[in-house]
């Protein structure tokens, strides 16, 4: 793979060279004023005044900081000058004349060089500054030269046969790589979507956390369909000048087109593409405004016909996007690049294990189970670290012990960020996840549960469990609000019943479920002790964060109602509680064998998760 950069400016060096020449000279000018010219003495202006008044002035010359002048006595003598320090004297022409002394303006300053200085000088210091803050923001792979400074930086990488990334080389994202193959395609064989008339996507969002793969995968789709891949970072379309972002994607989209059909890759989109309406009053920025108003024109601007250049981006942080980016017709197709479960961990780590020289004894499948919440970038350093280690021992092949210590370095290093369980972390997450699952497939208003998974997800998740409603929704009625209420519940409940205490995992289901009983009394009126009221004032357009960030206020309610409001939704939550611990009581072999099952395979999915849920029984209180 070759990366095309521009060798550094000579100019620049030129530039501060100069720099320092004109600096010193000046400094020297300021301290030896007198270096470069003989030495003309001084003398007080009062003397000065007395010697016209005496008459023994011959010629003065009068300039506007310094008067020079001649005595009559040494009029014959061309350099016997002296000179003064004017001060304001209007009378002094006057004064001149009536003495008869022979006084003129000095004449213009016939310097050239100084003058040709004056003129050079400024211009030099402008852009010394200037270059020096581009080489501040530029970095290394800055294209050079004072007036580049807007091109784009995008390195445009060249597969060449013998590096080139294909999708073998990406392992543990397989819908990933089913959705990407259409790409792929798209950029094979345009003609035969073109012909009848489709628009090929432009954009598609690679969505998941740090490390999982999603540069890689953007590098495997140019590869497979043998294009150029420009790739650029959003952090770096934001720059100190305002207008140089935008001015960049332009550049880059131009020179995209060029070389056609290709991938444009932008790293970090969210740096450019935050929602317009979270920076607000928090000092938006406009810079990443016009940028990212340049890159959704770019994007809109491909018009029929135009070469295939399509845009990849990745992102951590889909949720804090502009809404105008996700449009259909800009980065309308989202691909999830999630972390891996364990038969991905086992894939990715033969392929970097392929590299290296095991001994016989390595279990790889051993060390993918010890490696849940690790992405792609973990694995592929755990090989390495491991490898390290071996040769640091003057071993010639890779050890099971290696990898073991290679994990734990790993594992100190992520354990801050706090996504890496214990044993029994893992079975309590196991057991809470089992407990939501069960409790949603009884009750109809949770949705079909589609997927139980205890890989960590990101800082907070530690597993989730995935319902899909099983058709629009846009009206919920209160049977169905109280069933997500016992689901979001059930994974506390499982907690309780299998091992009698509470973690703090369950933190954000009771925040979720309480909110959800808060609205049902206070929003939907469905209390009926409270009556059909709305205690919540209405939302009154979008507030100052854009985002509900701030609750609606309450109305002005007495005490008592504000009493009756807590009692309500106490009893709406309790009651749900109670119904998921019968639900799981009654259900408890069950829990538990699911539970197991998932701390082997850590995900549960499709037919078999359909199966085991079915076999789910609902208590006869709550049957009816
Ligand atoms: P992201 O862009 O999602 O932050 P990268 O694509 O930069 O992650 O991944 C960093 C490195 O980790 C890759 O170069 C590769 O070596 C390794 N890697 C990550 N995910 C995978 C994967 N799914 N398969 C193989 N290697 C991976």
């Amino acid at each position: 793979m070759s990366i095309k950069d521009k060798p550094p400016s000579r100019t620049r060096q030129i530039g501060s060279i100069l720099l320092w020449i004109t600096g010193l000279f000046f400094l020297f000018n300021a301290f030896f004023p007198n270096f470069f010219n003989n030495p003309v003495p001084q003398v007080p202006y009062s003397l000065f005044i007395s010697q016209v008044e005496d008459g023994q002035v011959a010629k003065a010359s009068v300039g506007d900081k310094e008067i020079r002048y001649q005595l009559t006595e040494n009029a014959d003598q061309d350099n016997a000058i002296l000179r003064t320090t004017p001060i304001f004297d209007l009378d002094l022409p006057k004064r001149l004349e009536a003495n008869g002394v022979e006084f003129a303006a000095p004449p213009p300053s016939n310097n050239f060089f100084g003058n040709l200085l004056g003129w050079i000088i400024p211009p030099i210091i402008f852009v010394a500054i200037w270059q020096f803050f581009i080489g501040r923001n530029g970095g290394a792979g800055g294209a050079g030269g004072a007036l580049s400074f807007t091109r784009s930086k995008a390195k445009v990488y060249v597969e060449e046969e013998s590096t080139k990334i294909t999708f073998d080389n990406v392992a543990g994202v397989e819908e990933a790589k089913t959705e990407l193959t259409e790409i792929v395609e798209f950029l094979k064989t345009p003609q035969r979507y073109t012909a009848i008339g489709a628009k090929i996507p432009k954009g598609v969002l690679l969505v998941g956390p740090p490390g999982t793969g999603k540069t890689l995968m953007a590098k495997a789709v140019a590869g497979e369909a043998g294009v150029p891949f420009f790739s650029i970072s959003g952090s770096e379309f934001v720059e100190l000048f305002v207008g140089a972002g935008a001015a960049r994607v332009r550049d880059l989209f131009e020179e995209a087109k060029k070389k056609a059909p290709c991938i444009i890759f932008i790293d970090e989109l969210d740096a450019i593409g935050k929602s317009r309406a979270s920076g607000g009053m928090m000092g938006g920025n406009d810079e990443r405004e016009q940028t990212l108003n340049q890159l959704l024109t770019e994007m809109d601007g491909f018009a029929v016909g135009d070469a295939t250049v399509i845009v990849l981006a990745a992102t951590n942080r889909p949720e804090i996007l502009d809404p105008a980016l996700l449009r259909p017709g800009r980065f309308d197709r989202q691909v999830l690049i999630d972390r891996p479960d364990l038969g991905g961990r086992l894939k990715i780590l033969e392929i970097y294990a392929n590299k290296v020289k095991l001994s016989d004894e390595v279990d790889l499948k051993e060390i993918a189970t010890r490696t849940p919440g690790f992405a792609g970038a973990d694995l592929a350093n755990i090989v390495n670290e491991a490898a390290l280690l071996a040769a640091r021992n003057y071993r010639e092949t890779v050890a099971q012990a290696d990898f073991a210590e290679a994990i734990e370095r790993v594992v100190a290093g992520l354990e801050k960020k706090g996504r890496v369980l214990s044993e029994k972390e893992k079975t309590i997450v196991a057991y809470h996840e089992v407990g939501h699952a069960i409790v949603g497939s009884l009750l109809p208003g949770g949705g079909k549960v589609a997927k139980i998974s205890i890989v960590p997800r990101g800082m907070a998740a530690l597993g989730y469990t995935l319902q899909m409603p099983t058709e629009d929704r846009f009206l919920m009625d209160e049977r169905e609000m109280r069933d997500q209420i016992a689901t979001l519940l059930g994974g506390r409940s499982a907690e309780e019943i299998i091992f009698g205490s509470i973690t703090t995992g369950a933190a954000n289901d009771l925040q979720r479920a309480t909110d959800l009983a808060e609205r049902m009394v206070t929003t939907y009126g469905m209390s009926k002790v409270l009556g059909p009221l709305a205690y919540e004032r209405g939302s009154q357009g979008n507030n100052f964060l854009g985002d509900g960030g701030m609750a609606n206020p309450r109305r002005m309610v007495s005490d008592d109602t504000a009493k009756a409001i807590d009692a309500e939704v106490k009893e709406i939550v309790e009651t749900a509680h109670q119904q998921a611990i019968a639900i799981l009581k009654d259900n408890r072999e069950l829990l538990e064998t699911i539970s197991q099952q998932i701390l082997d395979t850590e995900v549960i999915e499709g037919d078999n998760l359909q199966e085991l849920l079915g076999q789910a029984t609902k208590p006869e209180a709550i049957a009816a």
